[in-house]
């Protein structure tokens, strides 16, 4: 399949780095380089400001006041569910606003997967998977009597497409799987790969956590069942995310939790719940993190997702050319369409110490094992180190982030 390249812009990234504060610290004496937007996203003043204006001048609960503080914090979250939809091209009364993937996932599992699943059903996820989208299965496999499957990957850290098809077998309910891997920047074909679970009357479910930062999405297009994302990746407030579903799932689904908001009438002799996301919006949200979610979704808009994209891919390029000549070292996951995730290891080097070394450097990168144990079984190795690039982080860092790589190298050599 051939896929139009993106149209862009030319915007002038410095003013765009410009505003995000935390970018001009010194770490330990040295120009912080942030190379660890895939743990999470740093946050553009824009957003920090809508999270403090909402305190300073908005601040009340949702949906329960009638007075001007309680309608104003109420737009500020409903606005961030329309902006969010808009985003992704999906209805409103499908999103389900919550704390992030890792609350989206279980929701899927306790709400949909666990009432459904009997002994004898199946679920297949991938080898890449973040643990937020494999350790709520097993506990749904645990409680059902159903078993997992594992779609493994091909020597570039792909999906073996042909594998996983022929996994999709008649007592497989569900598929779960990422976007992009959080370790490999693998771009999974989401599509292709929903379209033919679906034709198998297998439902879906597209971590999209380290997708929703980097590309336009297009959920509608993507023609899954369930989509989870989270807001700190998408240089959002922690705390905010989202679960999109398709109307006739959430309908049909029954609340995970219970309590205020996410009722229509409470009586002893039993409880009638609201319709659509609310149901599972029990409690008071995270009001000022979703004001600030609204302005990063505007900020990511503004500046327009074909143009992070196309910005990113020239870092990532660059970035892998550069990392190509150090000695030693081996990157982890070299699929043709990646985003700007890095894991690599260095000959004679531990993944901890080089992140601590480069740490007294400046330099942020994760070591470990990034949330993906199988992952890491697969490559036979206990952790590696991650670098992950974002639109705000620049050429210029990428050379410093090199000269510090050999130097620390040379001090563990
Ligand atoms: N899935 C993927 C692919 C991730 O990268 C992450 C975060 O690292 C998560 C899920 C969990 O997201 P959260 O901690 O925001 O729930």
């Amino acid at each position: 399949m051939t896929v139009a390249a993106p149209t862009t812009t030319a915007i002038d990234w410095a003013a765009v780095r410009a505003d995000f504060p935390v970018l001009t610290r010194e770490v330990h004496g040295k120009p912080l380089v942030y190379f660890d937007s895939a743990n999470t996203g740093q946050k553009p003043n824009a957003v920090i400001e809508a999270v403090d204006d909402f305190y300073r001048r908005h601040n009340a609960n949702v949906s329960r006041a009638v007075h001007t503080l309680g309608t104003e914090a109420t737009e500020a979250y409903e606005g961030a569910r329309a902006k969010l939809a808009r985003f992704l091209n999906v209805r409103g009364d499908e999103l389900v606003l919550c704390s992030g993937t890792t609350f989206a996932i279980n929701l899927v599992a306790y709400s949909w997967a666990l009432p459904r699943l009997q002994p004898g059903d199946a679920i297949v996820l991938t080898r890449m998977e973040h643990h937020a989208n494999i350790v709520p299965w097993q506990l749904v496999a645990q409680r059902t009597g159903a078993t997992i499957k594992v779609a493994e990957l091909d020597e570039l850290g792909r999906l073996d497409l042909a594998r996983l098809y022929s996994l999709l077998t008649p007592e497989v309910k569900l598929l779960a799987l990422t976007h992009v891997s959080n370790v490999l920047g693998t771009v999974n074909p989401v599509r292709e790969i929903c379209r033919e679970a679906r034709k198998r009357g297998i439902a879906t479910l597209v971590d999209g956590s380290q997708a929703a930062p980097h590309r336009a999405l297009d959920i509608a297009a993507i023609g899954c069942d369930f989509y989870a994302l989270t807001g700190h990746k998408m240089s959002g407030p922690t705390g905010t995310g989202a679960l999109w579903a398709r109307r006739e799932h959430l309908d049909a689904m029954p609340p995970f939790i219970g309590g205020g908001e996410m009722i229509k009438e409470v009586r002893f002799e039993g409880t009638v719940f609201a319709d659509g996301p609310r149901r599972f919006e029990a409690g008071t949200p995270n009001i000022a993190g979703f004001a600030g979610l609204g302005a990063a979704v505007d900020y990511l808009s503004a500046l327009g997702m074909d143009n992070i994209e196309a910005r990113e891919q020239a870092l990532l390029e660059r970035f892998t050319a550069a990392l190509g000549e150090v000695p030693g070292l081996r990157i982890f996951g070299t699929a043709p369409d990646k985003a700007a995730v890095v894991s690599f290891l260095v000959e004679g080097a531990h993944a901890h110490d080089l992140a601590t070394l480069l740490d007294l450097e400046g330099v942020a990168i994760r070591s470990g094992h990034h949330c993906a144990h199988p992952l890491m079984q697969h490559f036979g190795v206990p952790a590696t180190c991650r670098a992950s690039l974002a639109y705000y982080n620049t050429f210029e860092e990428i050379d410093a982030f090199v000269a510090a790589l050999n130097k620390v190298r040379t001090l563990l050599a």
